[in-house]
């Protein structure tokens, strides 16, 4: 029997197994897929308002259900602690933190607010000013310079943009994020996109590339285009699959390997087997029948109606895959047809979530726990607002942590 099992492997997953393996509990990580670490850019982000403090302060005072109030600020600081300590150790360092909020440029030359975000996207901070030079190739479809420099214009930004010349003999007949970021790893590569640059650059003091600039070594690849081009460089994040995503899940996947535990990705969990207020064992799909997992406790990370942790019927009824326990609706049926998928207050259906108290422990309606060996973490959790849909990375970091020091101390009573 393993110690402890975590349903899912995007963020929340991944670091409440981090927290359990280096207690010492060999947590197994079973998940359908991956998570939206590879639709995300990799940044960190925790709430939108710029003073993000002052922001945090406020939701915690004004909403006691909401998970940040529940965690409380000196715990999202260890979490976020721990993510950068992991992050330096392998070699791709954050920056930033809880005291305020950057803003940074999406593939479409937007500026949107992050709490922590990687080295390799610093010089993307738009208080930097300077002009700027905003740079991509026309085989990585989907990552458009000159859009991405006209739409910054129209904010004010000094932004020019343009497209470099793909070096011989790298032709393919497919090319993905991936298979740039294979390219940026091969030393001729960089050197001919930094001189590129080099030449291309004028006036220009930073320049942003798409973030595919290598998988294993990035911050190595910034420094020498750094070098060759003689501007700041810094990665924008592209439309999925995201390249820092995919750096995020291998460093995570490394250290809880390595701390003891085990991930099985590919892994749906299908049903549940309890007795009385105690969780006995999952059942996940394997290829010829369901494979039987028993487990002292249990973390359920599976990240909500985006991530597939919650299933919903025609006739409105709201459930989660995994355990198939039954959750309010959110809103009546009617409104979970609502336009605009991601506006400013969210959709209704982002709200379906699973009802905890203060240790994210599942609850029913009458607050009584469903199971005392399960928590919850992610965008599992209910009592997030709307308008957080968008940034709710921090809250997968900081409540996997939680949850799964919460789980750890009750292992061990
Ligand atoms: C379109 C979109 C854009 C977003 N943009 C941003 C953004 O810019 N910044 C930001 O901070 N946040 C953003 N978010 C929100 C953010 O992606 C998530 O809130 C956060 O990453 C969720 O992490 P998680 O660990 O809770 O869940 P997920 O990353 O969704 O992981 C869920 C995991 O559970 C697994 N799973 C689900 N059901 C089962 C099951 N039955 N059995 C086994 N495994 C299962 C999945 O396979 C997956 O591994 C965005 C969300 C969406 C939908």
């Amino acid at each position: 029997m393993r110690d402890v099992i975590v349903i899912g492997a995007g963020l929340s997953g991944l670091m409440s197994a981090l927290v359990l393996a280096e207690a010492g509990y060999r947590p197994l990580v079973l998940a359908r897929g991956y998570g939206r670490t590879h639709w995300l850019g990799g940044t960190i982000d925790v709430l939108p308002q710029a003073d993000l403090r002052q922001g945090l302060i406020r939701v915690i005072e004004e909403q006691a259900q909401h998970p940040y109030a529940r965690i409380g600020l000196s715990d999202m600081e260890a979490a976020l602690k721990r993510f950068r300590s992991l992050m330096v150790a392998a070699r791709y360092p954050y920056v930033g933190g809880l005291e305020r909020n950057v803003w940074l440029p999406t593939a479409l030359g937007a500026l949107r607010p992050t709490a922590l975000l990687p080295a390799t996207m610093a010089a993307g901070d738009m208080r930097l000013g300077g002009e700027l030079l905003i740079a991509g190739f026309h085989e990585l479809r989907d990552f458009f310079p000159r859009l991405i420099a006209a739409n910054l214009q129209a904010q004010g930004v000094d932004a020019r943009g343009l497209y470099l010349t793909l070096p011989h003999g790298r032709r393919r007949r497919e090319y993905t994020p991936r298979t740039f970021a294979e390219l940026f790893e091969q030393r001729d590569f960089r050197e001919d996109v930094g001189r590129q640059l080099g030449y291309a650059r004028g006036m220009a003091t930073r320049i942003g590339l798409p973030a595919v600039l290598g998988l294993e070594a990035p911050l190595q690849v910034v420094q020498d285009l750094q070098q060759l081009s003689g501007a700041q460089v810094f990665e924008i994040p592209t439309l999925p699959p995201s390249i820092p995503g995919m750096r995020l899940v291998s460093i995570f996947e490394r250290a809880i390997t390595a701390a003891g535990g085990r991930m099985q990705i590919g892994s749906a969990v299908v049903r549940a087997e309890h007795g009385g207020d105690r969780l006995d064992a999952l059942y996940s799909e394997a290829a010829a029948r369901e494979q039987r997992h028993e487990a002292r406790g249990f973390v359920l990370a599976t990240g909500g109606i985006a991530g597939g942790g919650i299933q919903t019927d025609y006739q409105g009824g709201v459930w989660d895959t995994a355990l198939g326990l039954r959750l309010q609706s959110p809103a009546g049926r009617a409104e979970w047809f609502q336009s605009g998928f991601l506006q400013e207050l969210g959709h209704p259906i982002f709200e379906a979530g699973i009802t905890t108290n203060a240790r994210f422990q599942p609850i029913n309606c009458m607050g009584e726990v469903i199971f005392a060996n399960v928590v919850v973490a992610g965008s599992a959790l209910a009592g997030r607002d709307g308008q957080q849909q968008r940034n709710s990375s921090g809250l997968a970091l900081c409540s996997g942590w939680y949850a799964a020091h919460g789980l750890s101390g009750m292992l061990a009573a």
